[in-house]
């Protein structure tokens, strides 16, 4: 598998009133076409700053960020970060229509996205009316429609009920198989690391440095109550420090 991007000796500090807080230190890692990145780290370990400085949100102090030509990206957040005042359909087409693509192409695409993340009937719904599930299959959908080649979503499932949240994995689990698509996520649990990574970097505390990166062995559709996912998760345990 090809790199698609690839990020090297980053490092983050931040500064404030006179104060120094680093939070990432020298991490190097890639990301391959096609591949489901987990990244796994406990809570302010520094997941959400090396996630948005990966897809090109933020400036690191230093480190190098190289991205495979064409490299398209878009981004899933925790908190949704829909649009309040646009409808379902038009924050599915946002990115679309700030790129100036033609009115019939937009409805076209945001057509077949709200299809296909089960939000038919809600085209024309505000977000406040929305369930936190529904509100983040239209952040998927909006992702979606860019047809981007990564995917960065900041634990997208953490702000919704268990089942919800079970479901939400299934559907982008089926999203990313059918797709020629790249996901990286970062998510602070490990069952869901395990269960939808192919690879898991696991992060220590801060200052973050890459701990391990572990290979996922278990076949899909992966059981939750296999004994292979009980000795993957007790290994993932002993690495890191939550
Ligand atoms: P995580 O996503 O793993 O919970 P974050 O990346 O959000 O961690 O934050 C890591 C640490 O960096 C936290 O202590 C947080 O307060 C701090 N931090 C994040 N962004 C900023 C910022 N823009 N300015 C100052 N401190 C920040
Ligand atoms: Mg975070």
């Amino acid at each position: 598998m090809s790199a698609l991007l690839k990020i090297s000796n980053i490092t983050q500090t931040f500064s404030e009133n006179g104060r120094h807080l680093t939070v990432l230190h020298d991490i190097s890692m890639e990301v391959k076409q096609g591949e489901f990145l987990m990244i796994l780290g406990p809570s302010g370990s520094g997941k959400s700053t090396l996630l948005r400085i990966m897809a090109g949100l933020m400036a690191p102090t230093s480190g190098k960020i190289i991205t495979a030509p064409d490299t398209t990206h878009s981004f899933i957040f925790q908190s949704f970060a829909l649009f309040p005042w646009l409808s379902v359909a038009d924050n599915v087409g946002f990115g679309l229509k700030m790129q100036q693509r033609p009115e019939h192409e937009i409805k076209k695409i945001v057509a077949e996205e709200i299809a296909r993340m089960g939000l038919e009937g809600f085209e024309k719904s505000f977000p406040r009316e929305l369930s936190g599930g529904m509100k983040q299959r239209v952040g998927i959908a909006r992702a979606l429609a860019m047809k981007p080649s990564i995917i960065f979503l900041d634990e997208p499932f953490s702000a919704l009920d268990s089942f919800t949240a079970t479901k939400l994995r299934a559907d982008l689990l089926k999203i990313w198989q059918e797709q020629n698509i790249t996901l990286v996520m970062v998510t602070h649990l490990i069952d869901e690391a395990i269960q939808l990574g192919d690879r898991i970097a696991v992060l220590s505390n801060r200052p973050a440095r890459i701990e391990h990166i572990f290979h996922n062995p278990i076949s899909r559709p992966r059981d939750t109550r296999a004994e292979k996912f009980f000795e993957l998760y007790d290994t993932i345990n002993k690495v890191i420090k939550i």
